[in-house]
């Protein structure tokens, strides 16, 4: 079999795929069906780089990987993707995946994104994609996940991991319950346990993605009546595994029943997010622009230590940590405070 993407083709693609063309729930047609489909990763932390290596490994033909932040040394032992030069260099994440996608399987067309996720990029984002992957961290970015999919009829399939414990649920609008079918609102701030203040252990971050990653594969293959249909958990370390059926989509369901897409409508205001248990809080510009580094770096130089490579510019004064990206958007460390972190950018960044 010959496999063609764009305009390459590929010598070795009867073999490399084939172990996977073997298994009779995919075979030639579904290698096919995978090699011509778009997958959207959002967010490519742990759960997201394990998405974006299975599905670059699976040959799904184009990845568009979004993620906001960059490499750490704290995100390597479980964000397999990456390496201790990721980390060093600080790479943001999305173009660590293409990099490292690129030499696992060079017939794959990434997309890397450097972006905060929100409701002005959404259903850009989501335009031509086959299914969405959710690698986020956080419920109000989901919703808006949620919403921008069940708009726009495009399958998703939810997953979260912290602790032992992981969650997921494949969405496919008005077939399946949404996630605000099945929670009505997200859990308040600061009771729910999260990576940072919970932990969190590789092997589950396996078992979900591993689910979601099946999940995709079934639904760009046409096989939908292999969908496992619940609402599956697990715990590695408790060892209990469940499958709750979740019903048919809720009738009184705002997003799925009554198209309502609050999250999409969002004034334009609220461009602070604190980053959940990092002493850090994300500032985004009102505006999108393109920062000019150097002199950025110029006008900083008085005032701290300032670094700067082709993706981002590190400052920092005092206790603070400044991270700036080319669309002027900053990470601020050493606050919870959005307060102080507005402050800190009006002073130093500016808008
Ligand atoms: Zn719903």
């Amino acid at each position: 079999m010959k496999l063609e993407i764009g305009n390459q083709k590929s010598e070795i693609a009867g073999e490399r795929y084939s172990r996977q063309i073997l298994f009779g729930g995919i075979g030639e047609a579904g290698q096919r069906r995978l090699n011509d489909s778009r997958a959207l990763i959002i967010g490519c932390g742990a759960l997201g780089s394990a998405q974006a290596e299975a599905l670059a490994r699976a040959g799904v033909g184009r990845l568009r990987i979004v993620d906001r932040d960059f490499v750490e040394a704290s995100n390597l032992q479980r964000q397999t993707m990456f390496t201790e030069r990721d980390a060093a260099e600080r790479i943001p994440k999305a173009v660590a995946a293409a990099n490292h996608i690129a030499e696992i399987n060079s017939e794959i067309a990434t997309e890397p994104e450097i972006a905060d996720v929100n409701h002005s990029n959404i259903e850009q984002l989501i335009k031509n994609c086959d299914v969405v992957l959710d690698g986020t961290d956080n419920f109000a970015t989901r919703y808006l996940i949620n919403d921008a999919c069940v708009k726009h009829e495009v399958n998703w399939i939810y997953g979260a991991a912290v602790g032992s414990y992981g969650v997921t649920m494949t969405v496919r609008p008005h077939q399946t319950p949404c996630l605000r079918c099945v929670f009505e609102e997200a859990p308040p701030a600061a009771t729910a346990p999260t990576c940072d203040t919970a932990g969190v252990i590789m092997p589950i971050i396996n078992v979900v993605a591993a689910v979601q990653v099946t999940e995709a594969l079934k639904l760009l293959t046409g096989r939908n009546e292999q969908l496992h249909q619940s609402l599956m958990q697990f715990d590695v370390w408790r060892n209990e595994w469940r499958k709750i059926n979740p019903g048919p989509p809720s009738s009184e369901c705002p997003t799925c029943a009554f198209g309502r897409f609050e999250t999409l409508d969002a004034v334009a205001g609220e461009a602070a997010a604190v980053m959940c248990g990092r002493d850090a809080v994300q500032i985004s510009p009102l505006k999108p622009t393109r920062v000019d580094f150097e002199s950025l770096a110029e006008r900083l130089r008085g005032a701290g230590e300032v670094k700067f490579n082709d993706y981002l510019l590190r400052f920092r004064t005092g206790d603070y940590e400044v991270t700036v990206f080319q669309d002027a958007r900053s990470i601020i460390r050493g606050t919870d405070e959005i307060k102080t972190a507005r402050s800190l950018y009006a002073k130093y960044i500016g808008n």
